[in-house]
């Protein structure tokens, strides 16, 4: 069976009380000056919090049914970070050069109270506050969403075939409900939705371009996105990946696309706009075009651990600075120690040989 971080190994290891070690020390050090950037030279921008490692889905490069099941043990309550917890690290986070917040799971909207979070983060200023959603929950909760502070969200969509979402899904979750959902995110003002497609070889490469046509001109944007070997449970293989440059080809043939500028460095998605005017998709190549040069993204677990990579091995404890009586300088402190000597460039190195190394899942960290 293939191991599942973090539930057994990460928190016992001698490497996880090295981690501890170094964050304890950073938190006590001499705050360094200057602006913050990694050992690549990268700022720290973006913060992905997961507020909780249960999903409604299981979708099979995620979540798969064979390993989530009822013998599943999920995070208990008191590992959680409370939504204080998040808040006060969020605010450090922005001290230290964040600007973007993202909420993540898990499903985040199984979090009770989610609203309540997303408003004590929007009170932090000014900060870009977005989420990412199965949908399955979102019709009923969009307008009270945006009443608490919400900016934008992110829909995940993998395909508009009704029998191949519900075999994507595992749950026999019907694509009408996320449709309808990404209308009332709209209606809420949650506007332009992005729409994350997860492609896959064989399993709902036939979608690409339906999927293309249903939103061109609707003001929501289709971002494709190439399999990864996200976790250690989706049994990646090169071969499952439909490389970026073949899926701007099948959509260029039908609906024709020319290149678009970046919104800003480091953006992840590349842009392509339709010729006609018809809006913009985008196309997020993490495998075939890495993009680890700028990437200016940091996460945040369930559990408070901080992770520089979404492939990494294992995280820093933040969640003990918080509990420990640290202030809120000298956790800063251990975020930019962290922070300055990261490396990760994971997707710039990636074989099938790295994908079978384990590495925390994708429901647990945040996508
Ligand atoms: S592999 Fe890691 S460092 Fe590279 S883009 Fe992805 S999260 Fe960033």
């Amino acid at each position: 069976m293939p191991t599942i971080i973090p539930l057994a190994d990460a928190r016992a290891s001698s490497q996880r009380e090295a981690l501890d070690r170094f964050v304890r020390a950073a938190a006590q050090g001499a705050r360094a000056s200057g602006a913050l950037a990694d050992t690549r030279g990268r700022p720290l921008r973006d913060l992905r919090i997961s507020v909780t490692d249960r999903c409604n889905f299981r979708c099979v490069y995620c979540m798969p049914k064979e390993i989530y099941d009822a013998n599943h043990e999920f995070l208990p309550r008191a590992e959680l970070l409370t939504f204080e917890e998040i808040t006060r690290l969020a605010r450090i986070f922005v001290d230290q050069g964040v600007t973007k917040l993202r909420l993540t799971g898990g499903e985040p909207l199984l979090r009770r109270n989610i609203e309540r979070l997303v408003e004590m983060l929007a009170r932090l200023g000014n900060i870009d506050l977005t989420l990412t959603t199965n949908g399955a929950l979102l019709a009923k909760k969009a307008p009270s969403l945006r009443d608490a502070g919400l900016t934008r969200v992110t829909v995940s969509l993998d395909s508009l075939d009704d029998a191949t979402f519900r075999r994507m899904n595992d749950v026999d979750f019907p694509v009408a409900k996320v449709l309808a959902a990404i209308d009332a995110a709209a209606a809420a003002g949650l506007a332009p939705v992005k729409v994350n497609m997860v492609v896959k070889r064989g399993t709902n490469e036939a979608s690409i371009v339906p999927m293309a046509r249903h939103f061109k001109g609707s003001g929501h944007i289709v971002r494709y996105i190439e399999y990864m070997d996200v976790g250690a449970t989706n049994g990646w293989r090169m071969d499952d990946v439909v490389p970026a440059g073949e899926i701007v080809r099948a959509i260029d043939a039908e609906l024709p696309l020319e290149p678009a500028d970046p919104n800003y460095t480091g953006e992840v998605a590349e842009r392509w706009r339709y010729r006609d005017g018809g809006g913009e998709i985008g196309i997020i190549a993490s495998v075939t075009q890495a993009f680890c040069r700028d990437c200016t993204r940091a996460r945040l677990s369930t559990d408070g651990k901080l992770y520089t990579c979404l492939f990494a091995t294992a995280g820093f404890d933040l969640r003990a600075l918080l509990r420990d009586g640290s202030g809120d300088g000298a956790i800063g402190n251990a975020i930019a120690a962290i922070w300055r000597q990261r490396a990760d460039r994971y997707s710039e190195i990636r074989t099938e040989n790295t994908a079978r190394v384990p590495k925390v899942e994708m429901s647990y960290i945040g996508g």
